[in-house]
């Protein structure tokens, strides 16, 4: 059996952390297996989806490294979903309610007061075709609902074990609205068994849809795929993040210079009982994938994290991946200062502060007179007119400050830093000196 898994966004909203995190586990099921890792735009709902969401998402995709086997549009597959839903109509499984919103609310409120649950009562099954007939002379249109078998649905889910859903306490589904709309459920069922998906992965909000959708499946004739129900995530605080996802989106964090890899290594790590730490590539994640090792407690979305695991990959890049990037910040000073500044970065976009630290102004701290002029003379003699400091002079340059001055440790190397980088902290001085370069360095120590 070739593994086919799906990634059904919705083109409603920008992919967040965490539809990327079942995108990716999808990704990483489908790659360690050899299988096909489909894109399903699940953009039914037509009014609410756009054609930017829909781009955002397959850049972001693109961005992160996933990309996909085939692609599809539940748009453009309302035929197959017309089709099944007339085989269920034929079937009986798929009814015609009349119901308004206030008339089914009214009636949830009576069964809430009266301790049952609030399940919908079926009422529309007992309508003749006269009932019907009438209500649409009204000019009611009806919407279709799917007629439960009211079971025990069980299925063994690859992370949640040994699952039952009772759809007797569930209402029947509505599948079409009433102006006509289909609503996620039914075209998801068909969609998995017309591309013949192998395993439906997903967060766990949707186990109670698989109950029902297991029964939609066996109602079409067609065997249910494996399922996966992934935890949800929580943050580094313990609170669920769904409320919080929206202003984690990844082409905000994109924005923000974060790495993919960074980002793919956190989401495929959290939840699992393998240590969240930088893979080196998408593979090396798909290699070490197996179900078995997500756990059911909530994956833990911790920033310290993500944050601790992108400074490493920034840390990591060699100046040929930084160039192009380099470039494009207006921060390309050549590999020698790459390697000298790589290692302070948190993020990539910094680079862009340490070129400009480098080659613009830089406010340091006042030196003591007497400093200073002794610092300008050791500098002067380190580094004579008509050359350029290198990786050596900062050596010589502050053992001959030393002794003239007879300051040593941080009353040495602190505002001599701070005169020459206007910061307290830094990459080694060694390696900034020639990227200052000696003009600089006099007019930096004689302001400072
Ligand atoms: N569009 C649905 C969602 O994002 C798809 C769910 C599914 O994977 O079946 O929740």
């Amino acid at each position: 059996m070739t593994v086919k898994v799906r990634f059904a966004p919705s083109p409603t909203g920008r992919l967040h952390v965490g539809n990327v995190r079942t995108a990716l586990v999808n990704w990483l099921f489908a790659r360690k297996h050899g299988g096909v890792f489909v894109l399903r735009i699940d953009d039914t709902d037509l009014e609410r989806s756009t054609i930017e969401n829909e781009e955002a998402i397959e850049t972001d995709l693109t961005w992160l490294g996933l990309p996909w086997g085939e692609r599809y549009n539940q748009s453009k597959r309302f035929d197959s979903y017309e089709r099944a839903a007339a085989t269920l109509k034929a079937a009986g499984r798929l009814y015609p309610c009349y119901e308004t919103q206030e008339e089914l609310d009214r009636r949830r409120k009576v069964q809430l007061s009266r301790g049952q649950p609030p399940i919908y009562d079926r009422a529309a099954l007992d309508l003749t075709d006269e009932d019907k007939a009438k209500l649409e002379a009204e000019g009611r249109k009806p919407h279709w609902r799917f007629k439960l078998e009211g079971k025990r649905v069980v299925w063994e889910d690859l992370v949640r074990g040994h699952c039952e859903v009772d759809t007797a306490s569930l209402s029947d589904p509505v599948l079409i609205r009433e102006d006509g709309l289909f609503l996620y459920t039914l075209p998801s069922v068909v969609d998995d068994i017309e591309m013949a998906i192998t395993h439906v992965v997903r967060g766990e909000d949707h186990v109670t849809n698989s109950g029902a959708q297991i029964e939609i499946f066996e109602a079409l004739g067609a065997t249910p795929p494996t399922f996966a129900h992934m935890s949800l995530l929580i943050g580094a605080d313990g609170q669920a993040l769904s409320k919080r996802l929206g202003s984690l989106s990844v082409g905000q964090m994109r924005d923000e210079g974060y790495e993919p890899i960074a980002i793919t290594s956190h989401l495929g790590r959290i939840g699992t009982s393998d240590p969240v730490e930088l893979v080196g590539s998408l593979d090396e994640l798909a290699g070490g994938f197996a179900f078995e090792k997500l756990g059911r407690a909530p994956a833990r979305y911790d920033t310290a994290d993500l944050d601790r695991l992108n400074a490493q990959a920034v840390h990591a890049l060699d100046y040929a991946a930084a160039q192009p990037r380099l470039a494009t910040l207006g921060a390309d000073l050549g590999e020698a200062f790459w390697l000298a500044v790589r290692e302070n970065l948190n993020r990539f976009d910094d680079a862009r502060g340490w070129a400009e630290t480098l080659t613009g102004t830089v406010e340091g701290p006042r030196l003591d007179e007497a400093f200073k002029a002794a610092a300008i003379v050791a500098f002067e003699e380190v580094v004579p007119a008509g050359s350029e400091p290198d990786t050596q002079s900062w050596s010589a340059f502050t053992n001959a400050v030393k002794e003239a001055t007879g300051a040593k440790g941080g009353a040495l190397f602190k505002p001599l830093r701070q005169a020459l980088t206007g910061r307290d902290a830094g990459p080694d001085m060694a390696a900034l000196l020639p990227l200052i370069g000696r003009d600089r360095i006099l007019e930096r120590l004689r302001g400072g």
